[in-house]
Formats: structure tokens, sequence, C-alpha cells
């Protein structure tokens, strides 16, 4: 593979920082230069000229050919035909006119269809030509780096994320780490104080927690259709709807069919490396696994209620055509970010952004969370002050939007466990927006408007976790606050280290990322008053 192609996307490599050197020198044509390389196969003494076998063969497929670089170096030929000679090794090229990241996607591609095909297996990372940096190293006389790390880091990252959570790679080692937080109790206090901490639970988005549960009945088993062949699977891990005992659509109850399903069968055949080792109830260990209650509304069904709403209001906005009907929403929602000192996010409300003409869904096409909160409360308002509609169902939009947002504020301003009002609050909020969702769905579905108001398996993952809250509340007068396991804070984390390490050297990017970010913290902390 290219060194040139690899560096594009990383930064320009050390020796690229001085262009006019290499210009000046005979670096630009190899063959100006004599390169103190390993001997070639025809240099050496111990075999007779043309009998060594790699020159007599004619079927060799030469690969490197394809490639410029590799084609004029002059130990090309012995390199690969060797590779090809031996049956115990194999090679796998990107194509020659790949850009950085198809090479990057190349390797982890090509690594995955190894690690399948060979699993277990002990395997190493390297890349150990970097062509032209040793060649220019040699002609100026300075000691050669390689230059290596971040491009093997940047593979794994992406082959960590795709592949070893769903083999269990490092999971494993994660729980027994996490166990020894309690067993071994060494965190102290200065006054001697000795704290353990346990981990509750794990949290993530649907997608993260089904790969690394192993769950065979999740959001992607959610039977699309009634012409299913085999029998539905269910669409949720914690108990059994979406099967064909009970449908996850049945929303607006307290008491649903589902929910004596609830932990009696496991959602997995494999049991997860996280929960071997971690406490966790026996009775129900699928419920270590926690669902985040800001992924399922505002990166989840909050969108395509909002976007319903919307499209439900078109029709009596107070406009000629279509166009001056987004142009009118627009400009209100920026008044009312201006008058709320909000942030919009977006530079208009348009067609595309509430999915307006999407006959599979009006998903919404964002994907930023505070965007779903802005528009939320933006409802509210907009509905108040706009059009009625003959059914009246508008009204009950607003007052389902209001009811909502009640909740979320509820569940932010509160501790990490709710008292037994707040609990009452929350639960009947959240019970009451999902009766008129489903009154919603209903009726659209019978106008033939069924792409309005989705019925999502998100929508079930609520219920729970509002039913939950609903049941601890009354017979414990107490519940733990679902907001503990949003994952908000912690994207926000990772987005700010992010941003952090694109505005590093890219030879120091992990260590110069880290000391951006405890000078950052080191400042914030002042700020408030933690550190003296
Ligand atoms: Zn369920």
């Amino acid at each position: 593979m290219s060194p040139r192609r690899i560096g594009a996307s990383l930064g320009p490599f050390p020796w690229e920082r001085k262009p006019k050197r290499l210009r000046s020198c005979a670096l630009a044509d190899p063959k100006n230069v004599e390169f103190q390389h390993l001997p070639l196969e025809s240099d050496r003494l111990d075999k007779p000229i043309g009998t060594s076998g790699l020159n007599t063969l004619l079927d060799y497929e030469d690969q490197y050919l394809r490639y410029g670089d590799l084609k004029s170096l002059p130990r090309s030929q012995d390199v690969f035909r060797k590779i090809e000679k031996d049956p115990i090794l194999s090679l796998r090229l990107p194509r020659p006119d790949a850009t950085a990241g198809k090479v990057l996607e190349h390797a982890c591609c090509t690594f995955e269809r190894l690690l399948s095909d060979n699993k277990p297996m002990t395997f190493k990372f390297g890349i150990t030509h970097v062509l032209k940096a040793a060649r220019m190293s040699e002609v100026e006389g300075t000691p050669f780096k390689p230059f290596k790390m971040q491009i093997v880091a940047s593979s794994l990252s992406q082959i960590l994320t795709a592949k070893a959570v769903a083999e269990d790679f490092g999971v494993e080692q994660c729980a027994k780490n996490g166990i020894s937080l309690w067993s071994k109790a060494d965190v102290t206090h200065p006054e001697r104080d000795v704290f353990r901490i346990c981990i509750l639970g794990v949290k993530g988005d649907a997608p993260y927690l089904s790969k690394v549960a192993h769950f065979y009945r999740s959001y992607n088993t959610f039977a699309k259709r009634g012409d299913e062949r085999g029998p539905p699977k269910g669409c949720c891990p914690y108990c059994l709807a979406g099967t064909s005992l009970c449908a996850a659509e049945e929303i607006a109850t307290a008491t649903p069919k589902w929910l004596p399903t609830v932990a009696v069968k496991l959602p997995w055949t494999r049991e997860p490396a996280i929960i071997k080792h971690l406490m966790h109830d026996r009775g129900d260990p699928a419920s270590f696994f926690k669902s985040d209650i800001w992924h399922v509304f505002h990166l989840g069904f909050g969108r395509s209620w909002i976007s319903s709403v919307i499209q439900l209001l078109l029709p009596f906005l107070p406009c000629s055509n279509l166009d001056e009907k987004w142009d009118y929403l627009t400009d209100h929602y920026m008044q009312w970010c201006r008058a709320n000192n909000k942030q919009s996010h977006v530079s208009r409300i348009s067609a595309y952004l509430v999915s307006y003409g999407d006959a599979t869904g009006a998903m919404g096409n964002w994907h930023k969370g505070a965007l779903t909160t802005n528009l939320s409360q933006w409802l509210v308002d907009l509905l108040g002050s706009e059009g009625r509609d003959p059914d009246g169902l508008l009204v009950k939009c607003r007052e389902a939007t209001f009811r909502v947002n009640s909740l979320f504020s509820t569940l932010y301003k509160a501790g990490a466990f709710l008292g037994e009002s707040e609990c009452a609050h929350v639960a009947e909020q959240g019970l009451r927006f999902l009766a008129v969702y489903a009154e919603l769905a209903l009726r659209m579905y019978r106008a033939n408007r069924q792409f309005l108001f989705p019925l999502y398996p998100k929508l079930h993952i609520w219920h729970h976790l509002i039913l939950t809250v609903k049941q601890s509340g009354e017979r414990n007068q107490s519940a733990i606050n679902p907001a503990m396991y949003a994952c908000q804070i912690d994207e926000d984390l990772i987005g700010k280290a992010s941003r952090l390490s694109r505005r590093v050297n890219i030879r120091k990017v992990a260590s110069r990322t880290l000391e951006r970010y405890l000078a950052a913290a080191y400042a914030a902390f002042s700020k408030e008053g933690w550190l003296s």
C-alpha cells in the first residue's frame, strides 16, 4: 500500500514537511539514486544465477506491477514473488488508486475475514515498509524512525468497534476489572474511609447493547411485514413483545399483555461475557443491560413525533403554498430561538428535515439530541399560536408534547432516585403521551396516512421505562431515575475529545490530546472552584 495515500487522512508525514529539499534532490526519480537495499535473489552467490526459482517460473501474478511506486523498487519482485511462492503466506492488496480511507477499510475487512475464518487466533499488526521515509533518511543521513503508531491505532479502533465487541474481545477482561473495584476496594478517601464501587449495569444505544449482550431478539428483529416467513422472534430483550404471544404496539395501557412475560425467557443463547463476573439480578439477567431514555426519545421516536405533528399542522398554516409554509415555520422557529436564547442547530425547517413525502415513515432527518429538545419546546408555542383542526388533533398533540417536556424536565431536575410524587408524575405524563401517540397512529392508519406517527420498537422500550418507574414508585415509594442510564453526557465527552484530537500534531495525537484535555479540565475545574 502506498504510504502517501495512508498519510492523506492523517496529516503530512515528517518528510513531506520539507518539499523544497525533496524536489531539489534526486529523490523524485529513484533510478538516479543508489539505495542500500538488502541483496537481491539474483545477487546471492550461493545460488546459481537462473536457477533460484524466482526468475525461472513464469506463472507469477506479480500484483505489485499495478502500483507505480512498488514497480520501481529494486526488491519488489523478490519480495512479492517470495510471498506468492510460499504456501504459508498470502497477500491481499487494496486497489491501486484507493484513497486513504479505502486502504484502512480494506485492512479492516481483510483482518475481519481472516479472523472469522481462523478464530481463535493470535495476531500482530504492523506497517513494515514506509519506503519513501526510509529513502529520504538514507539520503539525508538522519536516523529513520518508523511512523506507524497512528495507522495501526486507526485500524484497531475500527476493528474494535465493528467486531471485537461482538466477539467478546477484551469485554471479559473489562468485567474482571469492574468486579475488582468492588472486591479489592482500593479507592481510599484521605480520612481512610473505604469506598467500594459496584457496577450496576451496562448502558448504551440499542445497537451497542444488542452486540455486547448477543441479543437474538432486539429492535432489529422487529417483524416489519405481516407475511414474515418464520414465527416472529420478538423485538424486546426484556419481554416477549413482538412474538406471536403479545404485540409490542400495545402502548396505550398500563397493563399490556406483554407485562407478565417480562424476564420469562433469556434474550440470548450464549451468556454475555460482561455479566459472567459482574453482580446482577439472576432472576432477570437481561435487566443488567439498561436502555437509554435519551436515545429512545431524543434520537428515536421523538423525531418521528415532531415530524408527524408538523406534517399534521401544515394544512392549517396561514400560507398559500408549500414553500411559503416552510419559510413560515423557519421564521417562527428562528424567532423562538432568539426569544428563548437557544441555539437553533439548523438553518431551516424543511421538507427533508421532517421527512415530508417519505412514504416509509416520518422519521425526522436529524441526529442532534438537543434539536429534539428545542423542537419539542418550540412545538408547544407553535401549536398554541397557530391553526385549529376540526378534529382537535392538534390540541391533543400540543398537550402530549407539553407532557413529554414536563417529564424530561422532572427527570433532569431530580436526583438519582425519584421520590413517590415524582414517580407518579413521570408515569402519568409518559403513559398519557403514549395514549395520544397510539390514538394518532390509529387515526392516521385509517386515513391511509400510516407514514405519520409510525410505531417503532423504541416506543415499546419507552413503555418499559415508564412502567418500571410507575411500579417501583407504587411499591417502594421511590425509583431509579431513568436519566441515570442516559448516554448524552458520555457522547458529549467523546465528541470533545474527538474535536481536540483533530487540532493537534498527528505525530503525537494521543499524548497531545490528553494534555490538552487535562489543561482544559484544569481550567474548568478551577473556574468552578473545585481546585485550590
Ligand atoms: Zn419488552
